[in-house]
């Protein structure tokens, strides 16, 4: 008999997205005339760059011709497009990679999650609160996190982080030893980034320590502010302590197309229960190779597109599109005497609910009362406990109408 693994049956069920669709249809069959106005899904709107569009196309032309025809590519990503990462995202920042160190993948979303597979099931493992919870559902499924306490939302082998408005939303170094930390920044779901001198604590505690930093760097394309550094690598030591994370996603709009890399340094190392060093490039590589085919010729061309100097000015035609809606937002969401957080170098915003609501009571007066769509913030995790999370990857009448709706009902 086949027994399953039941640390599956762990997991409660992702109510989170379901709740909502689910209160958003009562309320569409209830209130049938009412528009609604979705400013909680993290999906993007605009359309994918057109380099792209012409580079794909012609990568379809060419597997039309037995001559230019491509099977299976390199699991670990073609070099055209290793190449050009490392060319256009990490030399211009003084950073040198060597193509082994870059794995193309089908969206961080599959290596955040996946990564686990080379690391020990009794690691210790901490995050920051509120979270992206594919990197503590990921630790549940692999038995990492323990057991789940249904009181506080906590699981019992995690480590949480919180980050509030009580720390300006940048989580404390912790006082004891922690194997693995995900750190995500610019965040999801608060909107906020860290500065080098912070996210440089983290890298001396992780070398101090031994630990393994997980830093995914998905929202990386948003940042606006000169201090905020783009890579971790950018701190002097990460190179030893740190795997990071990127996507084309929300860079250029490849949500459905699905690409996205994953940094492993050659220096990187971690050690087995006998104390030998092992590179987790080396493991990372063994365990590509075996359960991954390589990303598709055509959606790499797609992605490698987007560092030309046609696809670049693309691209930063609509992160610009998307960080004018959130300053529209910002402003809109201040002005009807909101607390507002993120926005400036993330598509997100995290907003304070009004005298201490619980999100989803807000939640739902926000969708009866202004006929707008937001992700209570408790569903990121317990510290999201009072705030909603509204993103600004909508169209901007949208966000607009949205604005005046919310300021109109407070
Ligand atoms: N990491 C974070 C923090 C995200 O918010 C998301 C998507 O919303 C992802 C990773 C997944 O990105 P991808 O589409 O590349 O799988």
């Amino acid at each position: 008999m086949a027994l399953v693994n039941e640390n599956f049956l762990k997991l409660p069920g992702n109510y989170l997205f379901a709740d909502i669709a689910k209160k958003v249809n009562t309320f569409k069959i209830t209130h049938p005339k009412q528009n609604i106005i979705r400013l909680g899904i993290g999906d993007v709107t605009q359309p994918l760059p057109q380099a792209s569009i012409e580079a794909m196309h012609k990568a379809v032309d060419e597997l039309a011709h037995k001559e230019t025809f491509r099977g299976y590519g390199p699991e670990q990503g073609y070099d055209f497009l290793i190449n050009a990462i490392i060319k256009n995202d990490y030399a211009p920042r003084g950073l040198h990679f060597e193509q082994s160190e870059i794995f193309i993948n089908d969206g961080a979303k599959s290596d955040t999650g996946n990564i686990g597979d080379i690391l020990a099931h009794d690691n210790s493992v901490g995050v920051t609160d509120p979270i992206y919870p594919v990197y503590i559902d990921s630790n549940v499924m692999s038995g990492r996190a323990g057991d789940l306490d249904s009181g506080t939302g906590k699981w019992s082998n995690i480590t949480y982080m919180p980050c509030s408005i009580e720390n300006n939303f940048i989580p404390q170094i912790p006082d004891k030893r922690i194997d693995i930390v995900y750190l995500c920044y610019p965040n999801n779901p608060t909107g906020m980034a860290l500065k080098k001198e912070e996210l440089k604590k983290w890298v001396d505690y992780a070398l101090a320590n031994d630990t393994l930093i997980l830093f995914d760097a998905a929202y990386e394309a948003y940042i606006h502010e000169e201090e905020i550094p783009h890579s971790i690598y950018e701190i002097r030591g990460a190179k030893k302590c740190a795997i990071e994370f990127r996507s084309f996603s929300k860079t250029a709009g490849f949500t459905g197309v699905r690409c996205g890399y994953t940094v492993i340094p050659k220096e990187l190392t971690a050690t087995t229960l006998t104390g030998e060093q092992v590179q987790l490039n080396q493991l990372w590589n063994r365990r590509q190779t075996t359960k991954f085919n390589g990303t598709s010729y055509i959606t790499q061309r797609g992605a490698e597109a987007i560092y030309t100097p046609e696809g670049k000015e693309q691209i930063a035609k609509t992160i610009d599109y998307y960080m004018t809606n959130a300053k529209i937002m910002r402003e809109g969401l201040e002005s009807a005497g909101l607390k507002v957080y993120g926005g400036v170098n993330a598509p997100y915003l995290w907003v304070q609910t009004p005298n201490e609501a619980p999100s989803w009571h807000f939640f739902e007066q926000m969708l009866y009362e202004a006929n707008v769509v937001g992700t209570p913030g408790v569903g990121f995790g317990p510290s999201g406990e009072g705030y909603i999370r509204l993103t600004a990857f909508g169209n901007r009448e949208d966000c607009q109408e949205a604005m005046k709706r919310i300021k109109a009902w407070l």
